[in-house]
């Protein structure tokens, strides 16, 4: 068996055994890659960076879903941009409330890749009704956007290549006018152990637009370098701190069945430790 090398980090990083190399491309936007290790299971990455496992995505999926959808309580439509091996649209769609679900994916290979090679992500989600697939950078689609959205998730590789885009701050101003009064945006943002720079942007470009801004976290065991941050914006400052009381009676009624999601890790997730804290300038987890 050969290994596939992470190259995400020039001087740290992860191997795999490829048990089965499945499928390699050079799309239109990026280099793709699927294949099948004996621990993680299926594997996808993009421009050599790990994007999704069999093994760990649920962790990622639940946590950038369930926790902005609960916090709301209402989410009716919902964007997702990126997404493109359907795991997030997978979890949205478990949201019986949700009525209407927009998802802008750039490569159209990494959607036919994933439903061909990794089922499972989305598994079936795709043909849901409630759902719009747009092949398009989210960028412009945001920035010509009129709808309007309760939650809009941002599931990104990291800021490069033609990711990069989704990290300025172009990007969160459209974003924020693409929201409902009380909308809420979630973004996946990097390990901050290793990728500090990454919520220290982000937390620069959130805290003089939204009136709620703050990080959660969980450790994703396939993106290296400890708990995986995700940035939080919202115009509301309630949603965040909601009890638990309401997101536990919220999760039961959702009849959401999860591996990792629950509203104890939901709440307890926004308490970041001071490096991180420090490195997005504010002393509390407030
Ligand atoms: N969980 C992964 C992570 O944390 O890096 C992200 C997974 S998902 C596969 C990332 C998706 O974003 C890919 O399908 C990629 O094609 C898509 N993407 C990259 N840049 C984009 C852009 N500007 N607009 C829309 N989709 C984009």
């Amino acid at each position: 068996m050969t290994d596939y090398r992470e190259t995400l980090h020039e001087d740290y990083g992860q191997f795999f055994k490829v048990e089965t190399m499945l499928h390699e491309v050079r799309t239109e936007h990026q280099h793709l890659v699927i294949f099948e290790n004996p621990r993680m299971g299926r594997v996808m990455a993009l421009d050599g960076a790990i994007q999704t496992t069999q093994a760990d995505e649920f962790i990622y999926h639940e946590m950038l879903t369930h926790v902005p959808i609960l916090a709301h309580g209402h989410a009716r439509r919902i964007l997702i941009i990126g997404g493109g091996d359907g795991g997030m649209l997978r979890e949205v769609c478990r949201h019986a409330s949700v009525e209407h679900i927009t998802m802008v994916e750039i490569d159209q290979a990494v959607v036919d890749m994933c439903k061909t090679y990794l089922p499972g992500h989305s598994n079936g989600a795709f043909d849901d009704p409630r759902v719009n697939l747009v092949i398009d950078d989210g960028m412009h689609f945001i920035a010509h956007c009129t709808d309007k959205f309760d939650v809009i998730i941002s599931d990104c590789p990291d800021p490069t290549g033609p990711a990069q885009v989704l990290f300025s701050e172009d990007f969160y101003h459209a974003c924020h006018r693409c929201l409902t009064d009380d909308g809420i945006f979630v973004a996946q943002n990097g390990t901050p152990f290793l990728q500090a720079d990454e919520v220290q942007t982000t937390a620069q470009n959130l805290k003089g637009l939204f009136a709620d801004w703050h990080f959660y976290h969980a450790a994703v065991p396939t993106y290296i370098g400890g708990s995986m941050t995700f940035a939080w914006a919202a115009k509301q400052t309630h949603l965040r701190k909601q009890s638990l009381d309401v997101l536990r009676q919220r999760f039961a009624s959702s009849n959401l069945v999860t591996r990792y999601y629950n509203a104890d890790i939901h709440q307890a997730a926004f308490a970041l430790p001071q490096y991180v804290l420090h490195a997005i300038g504010k002393t509390h987890n407030d």
